[in-house]
């Protein structure tokens, strides 16, 4: 699933609870007991060949693979993203399943952006450094040259935008923006807001903001300089429409400027500015999987059920953390994992903190760990989607409509994989009658916080528990079946709607792949065992995935499959059909 805002998992990751700082208490009996974190299930595991039926165990013998550390977080545009997804084809071969991408099973959405080294920003013919002295962001489509711009200093980010210099008279600028300082002289970097200053100098020559002497060590490396993925443009050369957009220091600052930023008053006039900022793209790494198993109908094969997850994550920290202090530090202080504010531990909460880390150091070895595994996020429905697969396949009797498996790349980057395939469908799009996407299936404990109701009141889990977004906001009658399906089949699952309330703060129904559908009019159904402390962060290891229950999960996103394909009719949309190039709103 997507994140909801912008979030400091580099600094998170980093924390690490000092040995020495806990308090030496009386040996736990029972740990597990104590630190609410199961301790059944090993680190590593290989599991038997997989069967035709879905089990706990097939999936575990799939997750343990797809989420290994060897995946190395499975981050769209990189070949780590292939080595997933080479798996998941290989199997779907195995299993006669029929190519359904341009590229046999596969389908390229991505293009790697990056800057080039010859980018380059200079003051009065004195040129700056990349990644050192100033540090472009990826904006708009095309290299962006600024030759002999004026720079005027345009206002300081955290005093009221009123006091910013007007557009007119920053038009052909190099428009350079002061942070606000807090007493102590620090300032909070991530509180600019990129699109409301670029939308305020829209017309500038570009905007220069002082802002790359505040953060973190490595944050230029893996955030500005690495290259950032996007979806293939689609065809047409690229018109630039927003000025480019770069952080200086703040001797660079000064420097553009003539004098001391600290001092400057809003639009004074500074030096001439020149520069090159080189955007290139190529084709990256990072693709869908698409398969195919056909309809048993003559006439209803040309009809497709989807059943989507997505095979990316979000890769690895390059500043590792130990294992069990980031699992401690969350279970107690941010319990629904980067979905949660940063954790500012309390005092109580540093002493259950210290109790739980000393129960895990009892039960085994401090652990260095750099790799998001994302087992849950989304190991759990790209495993639990082949475990639908193979059944499908080996199943005697297909059903009337074809099953399209869909693996969706670049989920967590802007569902760019999904918004891809359903913008330029490998099958005519009209004849998709709906979509069941899974993202997050495996978890949903009672000691998981979920997600908030619409007060911000933290919901969990429990024994069946499973959420149900969007099912009936284009069709009342797919969001029945599910209903029935459960009542039917004796499922147990018990369905939680809270997330799917109209407005609601936390904004699911637009963070994972089935929006891309939705937006088209296609009906579908978003399943998810929802949120916990591990989301996003370095512990979502297939060791603490609930493996019975994501076995029942996937069987109810199969039987749901099952009963949409064979019905008589395509499923109804009875609701009004959004604008498929407009906003998301739940
Ligand atoms: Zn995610």
């Amino acid at each position: 699933m997507r994140l909801r805002f912008a979030f400091t998992a580099l600094l998170l990751t980093a924390t690490t609870v000092q040995a020495q700082d806990m308090r030496r208490a009386a040996p736990l009996k029972g740990a597990e007991k104590s630190t609410g974190v199961p301790r059944t299930l090993p680190l590593k595991f290989e599991g038997p060949p997989t069967t035709g039926a879905i089990t706990p165990l097939d999936l575990m013998t799939r997750l343990y693979k797809f989420a290994d550390d060897s995946m190395m977080g499975r981050l769209a545009g990189t070949p780590w993203n292939d080595k997933g997804t080479d798996y998941i084809a290989a199997e779907v071969k195995r299993l006669g399943l029929t190519p359904a991408g341009d590229d046999g099973y596969f389908q390229h959405p991505l293009v790697s952006k990056a800057f080039a080294d010859s980018s380059f920003i200079a003051v009065g013919g004195k040129r700056y450094a990349l990644w050192k002295d100033f540090a472009p962001r990826y904006q708009g489509d095309s290299s962006a040259k600024i030759t002999n711009a004026q720079v005027v200093f345009g206002g300081t980010w955290g005093d009221p935008p009123s006091s910013f210099l007007p557009n007119d008279e920053a038009i052909g600028k190099v428009v350079v923006i002061r942070l606000a300082k807090q007493p102590d002289g620090s300032t909070n970097y991530q509180l600019v807001n990129r699109a409301q200053l670029t939308s305020r100098f829209s017309n500038a020559a570009a905007i220069a903001v002082e802002q790359l002497d505040y953060v973190p060590p490595g944050y230029v490396a893996q955030n500005y300089a690495a290259p950032s993925v996007g979806v293939k443009p689609d065809g047409e050369e690229p018109v630039r429409k927003v000025p480019p957009y770069f952080y200086v220091t703040t001797a660079v600052a000064d420097d553009m400027l003539g004098a001391p930023l600290a001092q400057a008053k809003t639009g004074a006039a500074g030096r001439t500015v020149d520069g090159y900022l080189h955007q290139t793209t190529g084709v990256a790494p990072g693709r869908n999987v698409l398969a195919i198993l056909p309809g048993s109908d003559p006439k209803l094969r040309n009809e497709y059920v989807v059943i989507g997850a997505h095979d990316d994550h979000i890769g690895f920290n390059h500043e590792p953390a130990d294992h069990d202090s980031v699992k401690a530090v969350m279970m107690h202080a941010a319990p629904q994992g980067a979905d949660s504010p940063d954790p500012k531990p309390t005092p109580e909460q540093w002493a259950a903190i210290r109790v739980t880390m000393d129960s895990l150091r009892r039960l085994h070895p401090a652990r260095v760990d750099s790799i998001y595994n994302g087992a849950d996020d989304d190991g759990s429905g790209s495993m639990g989607l082949l475990e639908i697969a193979e059944r499908f396949a080996t199943a005697p009797v297909k059903p009337k409509r074809s099953i399209i498996f869909a693996w969706h790349v670049g989920e967590e980057e802007g569902m760019l994989g999904s918004g891809f395939f359903t913008d330029h469908p490998t099958v005519k799009r009209d004849s998709i009658v709906a979509e069941l996407n899974i993202d997050m299936i495996g978890r949903g404990k009672k000691t998981d916080a979920t997600g908030e109701d619409k007060n911000g009141k933290l919901l969990h889990g429990g024994p069946g528990y499973l959420q149900l977004i969007g099912s009936r906001r284009l069709s009342t009658e797919l969001g029945n079946i599910v209903e029935q399906v459960n009542t039917r089949d004796k499922l147990g699952l018990k369905f939680d709607y809270a997330l799917d309330a109209n407005g609601h703060p936390q904004n699911i129904y637009c963070r994972s792949d089935h929006w891309s559908y939705a937006r088209w009019g296609i009906p579908i159904v978003f399943f998810t065992t929802g949120g916990h402390a591990d989301y996003h962060q370095v512990t979502d290891e297939p060791q603490y995935i609930d493996y019975d229950h994501m076995a029942t999960v996937a069987k109810l996103v199969h039987e749901t499959a099952v009963d949409v394909a064979n019905l008589g009719h395509r499923v109804a949309v009875d609701h009004p059909k959004p604008d498929p190039h407009g906003d998301c709103r739940q």
